[in-house]
Protein backbone atom coordinates (compact mmCIF):
# COMPACT_ATOMS: atom_id res chain seq x y z
CA UNK A 1 0.00 0.00 0.00
CA UNK A 2 1.13 3.46 -0.76
CA UNK A 3 1.51 6.06 1.70
CA UNK A 4 -1.39 8.21 0.40
CA UNK A 5 -3.87 5.30 0.04
CA UNK A 6 -2.59 3.91 4.07
CA UNK A 7 -3.31 7.33 5.38
CA UNK A 8 -6.89 7.09 3.58
CA UNK A 9 -7.83 4.17 4.84
CA UNK A 10 -6.79 4.77 7.97
CA UNK A 11 -9.21 7.99 8.16
CA UNK A 12 -11.83 5.76 6.74
CA UNK A 13 -11.07 3.12 9.82
CA UNK A 14 -11.37 6.05 12.22
CA UNK A 15 -14.20 7.22 10.24
CA UNK A 16 -16.43 4.66 10.37
CA UNK A 17 -15.81 5.07 14.47
CA UNK A 18 -13.70 1.50 15.12
CA UNK A 19 -11.51 2.84 17.83
CA UNK A 20 -14.44 4.66 19.66
CA UNK A 21 -15.14 2.28 22.06
CA UNK A 22 -13.02 1.95 25.23
CA UNK A 23 -12.64 -1.81 25.55
CA UNK A 24 -11.13 -1.84 21.96
CA UNK A 25 -9.33 0.13 23.04
CA UNK A 26 -7.95 -1.82 26.16
CA UNK A 27 -7.67 -4.87 24.25
CA UNK A 28 -5.91 -3.52 21.44
CA UNK A 29 -2.64 -2.17 24.40
CA UNK A 30 -3.27 -5.79 26.22
CA UNK A 31 -2.42 -7.20 22.50
CA UNK A 32 0.30 -4.88 21.88
CA UNK A 33 1.99 -5.80 25.52
CA UNK A 34 1.72 -9.71 24.63
CA UNK A 35 3.40 -9.24 21.48
CA UNK A 36 6.25 -7.17 23.21
CA UNK A 37 6.46 -9.42 25.74
CA UNK A 38 6.37 -12.69 23.31
CA UNK A 39 9.15 -10.73 21.24
CA UNK A 40 11.66 -9.54 23.82
CA UNK A 41 14.51 -11.55 22.77
CA UNK A 42 14.16 -10.16 19.13
CA UNK A 43 13.83 -6.43 20.76
CA UNK A 44 16.89 -7.10 22.50
CA UNK A 45 19.16 -8.27 20.11
CA UNK A 46 18.10 -6.09 17.12
CA UNK A 47 19.24 -3.01 19.68
CA UNK A 48 22.08 -4.43 20.13
CA UNK A 49 23.04 -5.14 16.22
CA UNK A 50 22.12 -1.10 16.24
CA UNK A 51 24.28 0.23 18.62
CA UNK A 52 25.19 -2.38 21.15
CA UNK A 53 23.00 -1.56 23.69
CA UNK A 54 22.88 -4.33 26.36
CA UNK A 55 19.62 -6.15 27.51
CA UNK A 56 19.74 -4.57 30.46
CA UNK A 57 19.93 -0.57 30.03
CA UNK A 58 17.42 -1.93 27.27
CA UNK A 59 14.98 -3.33 29.55
CA UNK A 60 15.28 -0.32 32.50
CA UNK A 61 15.18 2.23 29.57
CA UNK A 62 13.14 1.56 27.16
CA UNK A 63 10.41 -1.84 27.46
CA UNK A 64 10.26 -1.05 31.44
CA UNK A 65 8.35 2.30 30.93
CA UNK A 66 6.57 0.99 27.87
CA UNK A 67 5.34 -1.64 30.13
CA UNK A 68 4.71 1.09 32.46
CA UNK A 69 2.54 3.39 29.83
CA UNK A 70 0.57 -0.05 28.70
CA UNK A 71 -0.64 -1.13 32.25
CA UNK A 72 -1.17 2.67 33.30
CA UNK A 73 -3.78 3.15 30.16
CA UNK A 74 -5.48 0.14 30.93
CA UNK A 75 -6.28 1.13 34.04
CA UNK A 76 -6.93 4.47 33.39
CA UNK A 77 -9.02 5.00 30.13
CA UNK A 78 -11.87 4.88 31.37
CA UNK A 79 -10.98 7.68 33.70
CA UNK A 80 -9.17 9.49 31.40
CA UNK A 81 -12.03 9.06 28.39
CA UNK A 82 -15.21 10.22 30.71
CA UNK A 83 -17.18 13.17 30.10
CA UNK A 84 -16.36 15.93 32.85
CA UNK A 85 -18.92 17.66 34.19
CA UNK A 86 -18.00 21.81 34.79
CA UNK A 87 -19.84 24.35 36.74
CA UNK A 88 -22.18 26.06 34.94
CA UNK A 89 -22.25 29.82 35.15
CA UNK A 90 -25.39 31.99 36.39
CA UNK A 91 -26.44 33.40 32.96
CA UNK A 92 -26.71 30.34 31.60
CA UNK A 93 -28.67 28.66 34.49
CA UNK A 94 -30.43 26.20 34.45
CA UNK A 95 -28.05 24.07 32.23
CA UNK A 96 -25.14 21.71 33.10
CA UNK A 97 -21.76 22.06 31.20
CA UNK A 98 -19.54 19.53 30.30
CA UNK A 99 -16.54 18.48 28.62
CA UNK A 100 -15.98 15.48 26.02
CA UNK A 101 -12.63 14.12 25.54
CA UNK A 102 -12.63 12.94 21.50
CA UNK A 103 -9.91 11.53 19.95
CA UNK A 104 -8.15 13.50 17.30
CA UNK A 105 -8.21 11.32 14.37
CA UNK A 106 -5.35 9.53 12.52
CA UNK A 107 -2.41 10.65 14.15
CA UNK A 108 1.68 10.46 12.47
CA UNK A 109 3.97 9.51 14.80
CA UNK A 110 7.74 10.30 14.04
CA UNK A 111 10.51 8.60 16.21
CA UNK A 112 14.17 9.54 17.22
CA UNK A 113 16.85 6.72 17.05
CA UNK A 114 18.27 7.06 20.45
CA UNK A 115 15.02 5.03 22.29
CA UNK A 116 13.84 3.10 19.50
CA UNK A 117 11.31 1.72 21.08
CA UNK A 118 10.01 3.95 23.57
CA UNK A 119 10.17 7.03 21.38
CA UNK A 120 7.86 5.10 19.01
CA UNK A 121 5.96 3.00 21.09
CA UNK A 122 4.65 5.28 24.34
CA UNK A 123 3.27 8.02 21.57
CA UNK A 124 1.60 5.13 19.90
CA UNK A 125 0.50 3.82 23.40
CA UNK A 126 -1.46 7.32 23.97
CA UNK A 127 -2.41 7.81 20.59
CA UNK A 128 -4.00 4.15 21.39
CA UNK A 129 -5.77 5.06 24.77
CA UNK A 130 -7.05 8.16 23.11
CA UNK A 131 -8.81 6.50 20.27
CA UNK A 132 -6.65 7.27 17.32
CA UNK A 133 -5.79 5.31 14.16
CA UNK A 134 -1.75 6.03 13.70
CA UNK A 135 1.28 5.50 11.53
CA UNK A 136 4.71 5.25 13.48
CA UNK A 137 7.81 6.18 11.08
CA UNK A 138 10.70 5.07 13.26
CA UNK A 139 14.19 6.05 12.97
CA UNK A 140 16.18 4.95 9.83
CA UNK A 141 19.35 4.56 11.88
CA UNK A 142 18.29 2.33 14.17
CA UNK A 143 17.36 0.07 11.66
CA UNK A 144 17.05 -3.40 13.22
CA UNK A 145 15.29 -2.04 15.90
CA UNK A 146 12.85 -0.20 13.34
CA UNK A 147 12.66 -3.43 11.23
CA UNK A 148 11.62 -5.56 14.30
CA UNK A 149 8.76 -3.18 15.54
CA UNK A 150 7.22 -3.01 11.87
CA UNK A 151 7.50 -6.86 11.85
CA UNK A 152 5.70 -7.18 15.44
CA UNK A 153 3.32 -4.64 14.78
CA UNK A 154 2.48 -4.65 10.95
CA UNK A 155 2.30 -8.84 10.87
CA UNK A 156 -0.36 -8.24 13.66
CA UNK A 157 -2.57 -4.96 13.55
CA UNK A 158 -5.04 -3.77 10.97
CA UNK A 159 -2.83 -1.50 9.21
CA UNK A 160 -6.09 0.54 8.93
CA UNK A 161 -5.70 0.67 12.24
CA UNK A 162 -1.92 0.88 13.32
CA UNK A 163 1.02 0.40 10.73
CA UNK A 164 4.81 0.89 11.34
CA UNK A 165 6.24 2.45 8.05
CA UNK A 166 10.02 2.69 7.44
CA UNK A 167 11.88 4.93 6.23
CA UNK A 168 14.37 8.06 6.07
CA UNK A 169 13.82 11.17 4.95
CA UNK A 170 12.20 10.77 1.72
CA UNK A 171 9.28 9.18 3.56
CA UNK A 172 9.01 11.00 6.15
CA UNK A 173 8.57 13.63 3.45
CA UNK A 174 5.90 12.07 1.31
CA UNK A 175 4.44 11.61 4.69
CA UNK A 176 4.10 14.74 5.69
CA UNK A 177 2.54 16.10 2.96
CA UNK A 178 -0.32 14.07 4.09
CA UNK A 179 -3.59 15.83 6.11
CA UNK A 180 -3.26 14.03 9.28
CA UNK A 181 -5.35 15.05 12.28
CA UNK A 182 -1.86 15.18 14.53
CA UNK A 183 1.64 15.00 14.08
CA UNK A 184 3.71 13.85 17.21
CA UNK A 185 7.50 14.04 16.20
CA UNK A 186 10.53 13.46 18.18
CA UNK A 187 13.95 14.45 16.96
CA UNK A 188 16.38 17.55 16.28
CA UNK A 189 15.30 21.32 16.33
CA UNK A 190 15.91 21.45 12.55
CA UNK A 191 13.53 18.77 11.57
CA UNK A 192 11.35 19.78 14.10
CA UNK A 193 11.00 23.03 12.10
CA UNK A 194 10.27 21.28 8.88
CA UNK A 195 8.17 19.13 10.65
CA UNK A 196 6.11 22.02 12.16
CA UNK A 197 6.13 23.98 8.69
CA UNK A 198 4.63 20.80 6.80
CA UNK A 199 1.79 20.91 9.81
CA UNK A 200 1.10 24.45 9.42
CA UNK A 201 -0.22 24.06 5.83
CA UNK A 202 -3.31 21.28 6.94
CA UNK A 203 -3.37 23.33 10.80
CA UNK A 204 -2.54 20.08 12.18
CA UNK A 205 -2.01 20.20 15.57
CA UNK A 206 1.82 19.19 16.89
CA UNK A 207 3.75 17.80 19.61
CA UNK A 208 7.25 18.48 18.87
CA UNK A 209 9.71 16.81 21.60
CA UNK A 210 13.27 18.20 20.71
CA UNK A 211 16.70 18.53 22.25
CA UNK A 212 18.98 21.14 23.67
CA UNK A 213 21.64 21.87 26.00
CA UNK A 214 20.39 20.63 29.56
CA UNK A 215 22.60 22.27 31.90
CA UNK A 216 23.37 20.88 35.45
CA UNK A 217 23.85 23.79 38.30
CA UNK A 218 26.37 22.30 41.14
CA UNK A 219 25.98 24.65 44.09
CA UNK A 220 28.41 24.42 47.09
CA UNK A 221 26.36 22.81 49.51
CA UNK A 222 25.59 19.57 47.57
CA UNK A 223 26.68 16.12 48.72
CA UNK A 224 29.71 15.52 46.49
CA UNK A 225 29.81 11.76 46.52
CA UNK A 226 26.01 11.44 45.58
CA UNK A 227 26.23 14.76 43.12
CA UNK A 228 29.28 13.19 40.92
CA UNK A 229 27.35 9.79 41.05
CA UNK A 230 24.11 10.78 39.07
CA UNK A 231 25.60 12.94 36.94
CA UNK A 232 27.79 10.08 35.74
CA UNK A 233 24.96 8.11 35.72
CA UNK A 234 22.56 10.05 33.95
CA UNK A 235 25.64 11.96 31.44
CA UNK A 236 26.93 8.67 30.68
CA UNK A 237 23.63 6.61 30.12
CA UNK A 238 23.25 5.70 26.75
CA UNK A 239 27.03 6.88 26.10
CA UNK A 240 25.29 10.25 26.22
CA UNK A 241 22.64 9.82 23.49
CA UNK A 242 20.05 10.83 25.93
CA UNK A 243 18.15 14.39 25.13
CA UNK A 244 17.72 14.58 28.77
CA UNK A 245 21.17 14.17 29.44
CA UNK A 246 23.23 16.80 31.44
CA UNK A 247 24.60 18.34 28.41
CA UNK A 248 27.17 20.54 30.70
CA UNK A 249 27.88 21.20 34.38
CA UNK A 250 27.98 24.94 35.92
CA UNK A 251 29.72 24.37 39.69
CA UNK A 252 30.66 26.30 42.43
CA UNK A 253 34.28 26.83 42.01
CA UNK A 254 34.69 26.41 46.00
CA UNK A 255 34.06 22.94 44.93
CA UNK A 256 34.46 21.90 41.41
CA UNK A 257 38.23 20.18 42.04
CA UNK A 258 36.30 17.81 44.36
CA UNK A 259 33.84 17.35 42.84
CA UNK A 260 36.00 16.42 39.51
CA UNK A 261 38.13 14.77 41.33
CA UNK A 262 35.07 12.17 42.67
CA UNK A 263 33.94 12.00 39.13
CA UNK A 264 37.03 11.16 37.57
CA UNK A 265 37.23 8.03 40.26
CA UNK A 266 33.93 7.11 39.45
CA UNK A 267 34.54 6.96 35.91
CA UNK A 268 37.78 4.89 36.61
CA UNK A 269 35.43 2.49 38.77
CA UNK A 270 32.48 2.12 36.58
CA UNK A 271 33.83 2.32 33.19
CA UNK A 272 37.38 0.77 33.84
CA UNK A 273 39.34 1.31 30.52
CA UNK A 274 39.75 -1.84 29.13
CA UNK A 275 38.67 -4.03 26.26
CA UNK A 276 35.64 -5.26 27.71
CA UNK A 277 34.22 -1.58 27.96
CA UNK A 278 35.22 -0.79 24.67
CA UNK A 279 33.81 -3.90 23.66
CA UNK A 280 30.81 -3.12 25.75
CA UNK A 281 29.56 0.56 26.09
CA UNK A 282 27.00 1.74 24.37
CA UNK A 283 28.30 2.76 20.65
CA UNK A 284 27.99 6.01 19.26
CA UNK A 285 25.30 5.59 16.47
CA UNK A 286 27.24 5.92 13.12
CA UNK A 287 30.32 7.33 11.69
CA UNK A 288 28.52 10.81 10.89
CA UNK A 289 27.84 11.24 14.44
CA UNK A 290 31.24 9.92 15.57
CA UNK A 291 33.39 12.74 13.31
CA UNK A 292 31.11 15.59 14.87
CA UNK A 293 31.44 14.27 18.12
CA UNK A 294 35.65 13.77 17.82
CA UNK A 295 35.71 17.26 16.67
CA UNK A 296 34.69 18.99 19.08
CA UNK A 297 37.45 17.18 21.46
CA UNK A 298 40.29 20.04 22.12
CA UNK A 299 42.44 17.71 23.27
CA UNK A 300 43.79 20.52 25.88
CA UNK A 301 40.58 20.75 27.43
CA UNK A 302 40.43 17.02 28.40
CA UNK A 303 40.32 16.05 32.72
CA UNK A 304 40.08 12.47 31.96
CA UNK A 305 39.18 10.22 29.29
CA UNK A 306 39.21 10.82 25.65
CA UNK A 307 39.76 7.92 24.38
CA UNK A 308 38.34 7.15 20.98
CA UNK A 309 38.31 4.01 18.69
CA UNK A 310 36.48 4.71 15.32
CA UNK A 311 36.37 1.55 14.20
CA UNK A 312 34.26 0.76 16.64
CA UNK A 313 32.27 3.52 16.77
CA UNK A 314 33.78 4.31 20.59
CA UNK A 315 33.80 7.11 22.73
CA UNK A 316 35.03 6.60 26.28
CA UNK A 317 33.11 8.55 29.04
CA UNK A 318 34.90 12.07 28.85
CA UNK A 319 35.18 15.58 30.86
CA UNK A 320 36.75 18.74 29.86
CA UNK A 321 37.62 21.71 31.85
CA UNK A 322 38.85 25.40 30.78
CA UNK A 323 35.72 25.14 29.04
CA UNK A 324 33.67 28.59 28.57
CA UNK A 325 30.10 29.54 27.04
CA UNK A 326 32.13 30.43 24.02
CA UNK A 327 34.44 26.84 23.71
CA UNK A 328 32.91 25.34 20.35
CA UNK A 329 31.47 22.41 22.32
CA UNK A 330 29.13 25.09 23.89
CA UNK A 331 27.20 25.95 20.76
CA UNK A 332 25.08 23.04 20.20
CA UNK A 333 23.91 19.27 21.96
CA UNK A 334 26.76 17.33 22.69
CA UNK A 335 24.58 14.33 22.44
CA UNK A 336 27.55 11.85 23.26
CA UNK A 337 29.87 11.00 26.06
CA UNK A 338 31.35 14.34 26.46
CA UNK A 339 30.69 16.65 29.35
CA UNK A 340 32.00 20.45 29.68
CA UNK A 341 32.51 21.73 32.95
CA UNK A 342 32.42 25.38 33.80
CA UNK A 343 33.20 27.05 37.04
CA UNK A 344 31.13 29.75 38.11
CA UNK A 345 31.61 32.48 41.37
CA UNK A 346 28.26 34.26 41.33
CA UNK A 347 25.08 32.28 40.88
CA UNK A 348 23.07 34.80 39.68
CA UNK A 349 25.37 35.53 36.61
CA UNK A 350 25.61 31.90 35.74
CA UNK A 351 21.47 31.78 35.87
CA UNK A 352 21.39 34.65 33.53
CA UNK A 353 23.75 32.88 31.22
CA UNK A 354 21.53 29.92 30.87
CA UNK A 355 18.32 32.41 30.60
CA UNK A 356 20.05 34.42 27.63
CA UNK A 357 20.53 30.84 25.57
CA UNK A 358 17.39 29.13 24.26
CA UNK A 359 15.45 27.40 26.40
CA UNK A 360 16.57 23.73 27.78
CA UNK A 361 14.67 20.76 27.26
CA UNK A 362 16.00 19.58 30.80
CA UNK A 363 17.51 21.41 33.99
CA UNK A 364 19.16 20.30 36.95
CA UNK A 365 20.14 21.28 40.41
CA UNK A 366 22.20 19.82 43.25
CA UNK A 367 22.45 21.55 46.39
CA UNK A 368 20.18 22.31 49.87
CA UNK A 369 20.04 25.56 49.82
CA UNK A 370 15.58 26.22 48.96
CA UNK A 371 16.38 29.35 48.17
CA UNK A 372 19.11 29.23 45.69
CA UNK A 373 17.11 26.06 44.13
CA UNK A 374 14.15 28.21 43.88
CA UNK A 375 16.30 30.95 42.55
CA UNK A 376 17.35 28.61 39.79
CA UNK A 377 14.16 26.88 39.08
CA UNK A 378 11.76 29.93 38.83
CA UNK A 379 14.31 32.09 37.01
CA UNK A 380 15.08 29.87 34.06
CA UNK A 381 12.59 28.68 31.65
CA UNK A 382 13.23 25.17 30.38
CA UNK A 383 11.15 21.79 29.63
CA UNK A 384 11.26 19.65 33.14
CA UNK A 385 14.08 18.40 34.90
CA UNK A 386 15.40 17.35 38.78
CA UNK A 387 16.68 18.51 42.37
CA UNK A 388 19.53 16.28 43.26
CA UNK A 389 19.31 13.85 40.24
CA UNK A 390 19.35 13.78 36.60
CA UNK A 391 17.15 12.11 33.89
CA UNK A 392 14.80 10.36 36.78
CA UNK A 393 11.88 12.91 36.45
CA UNK A 394 11.12 11.26 32.88
CA UNK A 395 11.26 7.87 35.07
CA UNK A 396 8.00 9.43 36.97
CA UNK A 397 5.30 8.85 34.27
CA UNK A 398 2.89 11.22 36.26
CA UNK A 399 5.07 14.40 35.48
CA UNK A 400 3.85 15.44 31.40
CA UNK A 401 7.19 15.17 29.89
CA UNK A 402 8.30 17.60 27.14
CA UNK A 403 9.93 20.97 26.25
CA UNK A 404 9.34 24.50 26.00
CA UNK A 405 10.47 27.08 23.19
CA UNK A 406 13.13 25.42 21.12
CA UNK A 407 13.15 22.12 23.39
CA UNK A 408 9.61 21.81 22.56
CA UNK A 409 5.81 21.97 22.46
CA UNK A 410 3.26 20.19 24.47
CA UNK A 411 3.89 17.25 26.61
CA UNK A 412 3.10 13.22 27.40
CA UNK A 413 3.03 10.35 29.63
CA UNK A 414 0.14 8.66 31.24
CA UNK A 415 -2.71 11.12 30.88
CA UNK A 416 -0.87 13.86 29.15
CA UNK A 417 -0.08 11.39 26.53
CA UNK A 418 -3.70 10.56 26.20
CA UNK A 419 -4.53 14.29 26.08
CA UNK A 420 -1.57 15.15 23.73
CA UNK A 421 -4.05 12.51 20.83
CA UNK A 422 -7.35 14.47 22.50
CA UNK A 423 -9.23 17.43 21.84
CA UNK A 424 -11.77 18.74 24.45
CA UNK A 425 -14.95 19.53 23.20
CA UNK A 426 -16.64 21.59 25.17
CA UNK A 427 -20.74 22.12 25.83
CA UNK A 428 -23.23 24.38 26.95
CA UNK A 429 -26.11 21.98 27.65
CA UNK A 430 -29.37 23.78 28.38
CA UNK A 431 -33.14 22.93 28.81
CA UNK A 432 -35.92 24.31 26.78
CA UNK A 433 -36.95 26.66 29.17
CA UNK A 434 -36.65 30.08 31.16
CA UNK A 435 -34.97 32.04 28.43
CA UNK A 436 -33.73 35.54 30.22
CA UNK A 437 -35.66 38.51 28.46
CA UNK A 438 -32.04 40.55 28.90
CA UNK A 439 -31.15 38.79 25.81
CA UNK A 440 -33.14 40.41 23.05
CA UNK A 441 -33.69 43.82 21.87
CA UNK A 442 -34.83 46.24 22.78
CA UNK A 443 -31.79 47.29 24.40
CA UNK A 444 -32.78 49.63 27.00
CA UNK A 445 -30.61 51.25 29.94
CA UNK A 446 -32.14 49.55 32.28
CA UNK A 447 -31.18 45.94 30.85
CA UNK A 448 -27.59 47.34 30.38
CA UNK A 449 -27.40 47.97 34.37
CA UNK A 450 -28.90 44.89 35.11
CA UNK A 451 -26.40 42.82 32.75
CA UNK A 452 -23.20 44.89 34.01
CA UNK A 453 -24.75 43.90 37.90
CA UNK A 454 -24.91 40.36 36.43
CA UNK A 455 -21.88 39.67 34.46
CA UNK A 456 -18.65 41.26 36.41
P1 LIG B 1 16.44 13.66 13.71
O1 LIG B 1 15.72 14.94 13.82
O2 LIG B 1 17.62 13.59 12.82
O3 LIG B 1 15.45 12.48 13.25
C1 LIG B 1 14.19 12.27 13.86
C2 LIG B 1 13.24 11.69 12.84
O4 LIG B 1 13.07 12.61 11.78
C3 LIG B 1 13.69 10.38 12.21
O5 LIG B 1 12.60 9.50 12.16
C4 LIG B 1 14.15 10.78 10.83
O6 LIG B 1 13.91 9.78 9.87
C5 LIG B 1 13.30 11.99 10.52
N1 LIG B 1 14.00 12.94 9.66
C6 LIG B 1 15.34 13.22 9.63
N2 LIG B 1 15.60 14.18 8.73
C7 LIG B 1 14.42 14.54 8.19
C8 LIG B 1 14.02 15.47 7.17
N3 LIG B 1 14.91 16.23 6.56
N4 LIG B 1 12.71 15.54 6.85
C9 LIG B 1 11.79 14.77 7.46
N5 LIG B 1 12.12 13.86 8.41
C10 LIG B 1 13.40 13.74 8.77
O7 LIG B 1 16.83 13.28 15.23
P2 LIG B 1 17.66 12.02 15.75
O8 LIG B 1 19.08 12.14 15.34
O9 LIG B 1 16.95 10.77 15.45
O10 LIG B 1 17.54 12.25 17.33
C11 LIG B 1 18.38 13.10 18.03
C12 LIG B 1 17.71 14.40 18.42
O11 LIG B 1 16.43 14.14 18.96
C13 LIG B 1 18.45 15.14 19.51
O12 LIG B 1 18.39 16.52 19.25
C14 LIG B 1 17.67 14.81 20.78
O13 LIG B 1 17.80 15.75 21.80
C15 LIG B 1 16.29 14.76 20.24
N6 LIG B 1 15.46 13.91 21.08
C16 LIG B 1 14.47 14.48 21.79
C17 LIG B 1 13.71 13.69 22.65
C18 LIG B 1 12.61 14.26 23.48
O14 LIG B 1 11.85 13.49 24.03
N7 LIG B 1 12.48 15.57 23.59
C19 LIG B 1 13.98 12.33 22.74
C20 LIG B 1 15.00 11.79 21.97
C21 LIG B 1 15.73 12.58 21.14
Amino acid sequence: MDIKALVIAQKDYFLEGNTRNLNQRINSLRKLRELLKKNEKKLFEAIYADFGKSEYETYETELSLIYHEINKAIKKIPVWARTKRIKTNLPNLPAKSYIIAEPLGTALIIGAWNYPYQLSLIPLISAIAAGCTAIVKPSELSAHSSRTMAEIINSNFDSRYISVLQGGVQETGELLEQHFDKIFFTGSIPVGKIVYEAAAKHLTPVTLELGGKSPVFVLNDCNIKITAKRIIWGKFLNAGQTCVAPDYLLVDSKIIDKLLAEMERLISELFPNTKDVEENYVRIINEKHFNRLADLIEPEKIYCGGHLNKEKLFISPTIFTNVDFDSKIMADEIFGPLLPVIAFDDLQTAIFKVKSRPKPLALYVFGKNSKNIDLILKEISFGGGAVNDTVMHLSNGALPFGGVGSSGTGNYHEHAGFKAFSHYKSILHKRPMLEPFLKYRPYTTLKLNILKRLLE
